[in-house]
């Protein structure tokens, strides 16, 4: 029997690195260590980390050395700590990271974390550890599943990875070098791992990949299956309520992807399809590999196939080149599209990509400035979007016990989160609330009285304000 420890896995960036944390976390519960929240009382501190932004990074380095200073006061008290560095910073600097914080002694890329409890083997023996090349094997098939009660522990709503890394190369982007090229894994694999977790009780499934509409895996029938096919699948599992996909790249929006959002009930009608840009100019010279027209064509398409749809999206502002009549091209964009919500970043050089090499970098406060107006311009559609709720019934997946007593928090078809008085038995059906405030992100609501908490597929009126 293993000694038993205690793993800390603190996360940045994406969910991809919530879910890899996760099966890192099962696959170390075999050599006896459980998950604590605390930093202080672990024996092993992980931190998975991102590397799409210049900020990501710097986090990672002042958080490398608030740890350094515990590391130092748990020693003085005679307790050992093991602090290891995993996910897309590691994979980019290497052992960098262990010459400017030596207190490290693990760095695994995010293609190695099945090697975990043999890697950490080597570091507590005291090798100073880097694995950071591309694995050939399959790492999924090597990870952990979690125990049921772990399972059961984190929630009724759960990621799973269907593809990781991506082939686009986008001129901005660390992606392609970090995560590597596009790969899909088995539908068979996919669906043992959503029926397990169907079996203890998860309701909802968000497919997740770098470019998860490319989508190309092994099928049951020996064929590969698109993203659409392994939806339309997923959805034959009775207790699966909710099925989302998310990050999709808008040239992978093919027919029978908007087709599935049209036929499939359980496929939530909220689409996260990043642009980057309002500019032809900049999308080509982004190498993004679709023009403005295009996007307004896929949100036509898919708004048609399912009239409540809304719709979120990523911006870069200030990328190399970027004018103000660019920028001017993004707002007008955003204008017409009208979005839920939206992630905006400014532009940030990154290492090795083509272009942190173009000239024409845009100076910091043009970019804030622009970033600023950008900011100002989502949250008012996004606040306008959460009002038009208001007054409408949505159904509603309930998750856990809200803040205040006899409150049940459940979130709605648009992730918007929807506390109500319920009994707890609601946790984990979906039942259907009349909206009658908005407070800050949050709609406030009374369960409809005569219709009763459902573990039915969700159907929903028309509530996009914008379409
Ligand atoms: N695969 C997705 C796509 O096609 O858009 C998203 C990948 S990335 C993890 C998430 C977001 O980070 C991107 O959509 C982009 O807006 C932003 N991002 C990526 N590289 C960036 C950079 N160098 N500077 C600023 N933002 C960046
Ligand atoms: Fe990065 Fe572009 Fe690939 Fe998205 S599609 S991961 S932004 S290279």
């Amino acid at each position: 029997m293993s000694e038993a420890r205690k793993v800390h896995i603190k996360s940045f960036g994406c969910q991809m690195n919530v879910y890899d944390a996760r099966r890192m976390a099962d696959t170390l519960a075999r050599d006896g260590y459980s998950e604590t929240a605390s930093a202080e009382e672990a024996d092993l501190i992980i931190l998975n980390t991102c590397h799409i932004r210049e900020k990501a990074v710097e986090k990672v380095y002042s958080e490398l050395g608030r740890l350094r200073e515990m590391k130092t006061e748990s020693e003085s008290e005679g307790r050992r700590q093991m602090i290891a560095v995993a996910g897309c910073v590691a994979q980019a600097e290497g052992k960098e990271i262990i010459r400017r914080a030596p207190s490290v002694r693990l760095v695994v890329g995010p293609q190695n974390i099945h090697r975990i409890s043999e890697l950490v083997a080597r570091a507590n023996a005291g090798e100073a550890v880097v694995d950071t090349d591309f694995a050939v094997e399959d790492k999924f098939e090597q990870l952990a599943t979690p125990k049921p009660e772990v399972t059961r522990a984190r929630g009724i709503s759960a990621f799973v990875t269907v593809q990781e890394g991506c082939d686009k190369f986008c001129t901005f982007c660390v992606v392609p070098y970090t995560r590597g090229v596009e790969a899909s894994r088995s539908a068979e694999r996919i669906l043992a791992e959503a029926e397990n977790l169907v079996a203890q009780g998860v309701k909802e499934i968000t497919l997740i990949g770098q470019n998860v509409n490319a989508y190309h895996g092994r099928g049951l029938d020996g064929r590969d299956w698109t993203l659409s096919k392994m939806i339309a699948r997923l959805a034959e599992i009775p207790e699966l309520l909710r099925i989302r996909y998310t990050t999709s790249h808008p040239r992978d929006m093919d027919d029978k992807l908007i087709e599935a959002h049209r036929d499939i009930e359980k496929l939530m009608p909220f689409l996260h399809l990043p642009v980057q840009s309002g500019s032809d100019r900049i999308l080509g010279e982004m190498n993004r590999k679709h023009t403005r027209a295009e996007y307004f064509r896929i949100i036509e398409r898919v708004r048609k196939a399912r009239p409540d749809m809304a719709f979120s999206s990523d911006f870069i502002v200030g990328f190399p080149g970027e004018t103000d009549r660019d920028f001017e091209d993004t707002l007008a964009l955003v204008r017409e599209v009208g979005y839920a919500q939206c992630f905006t970043f400014k532009y940030s050089p990154r290492p090795g990509t083509p272009a942190a090499e173009m000239d024409a970098q845009v100076p910091e406060d043009v970019k804030s400035e622009r970033l600023y107006r950008l900011q100002e311009l989502v949250e008012r559609q996004q606040h306008e979007f959460n009002l038009s709720c208001v007054g409408k019934e949505l159904d509603v997946l309930f998750e856990k016990p809200g803040r205040h007593e006899g409150q049940i928090v459940g979130r709605s078809p648009y992730l918007q989160p929807v506390p109500v008085m319920a009994a707890k038995s609601i946790i984990g059906s979906v039942a259907r609330v009349r909206v009658n405030e908005l407070r800050t992100y949050s709609l406030i609501g009374e369960l409809v009285a005569d219709t009763p908490a459902t573990p039915a597929a969700n159907s929903i009126p028309e509530v996009n304000a914008f379409a």
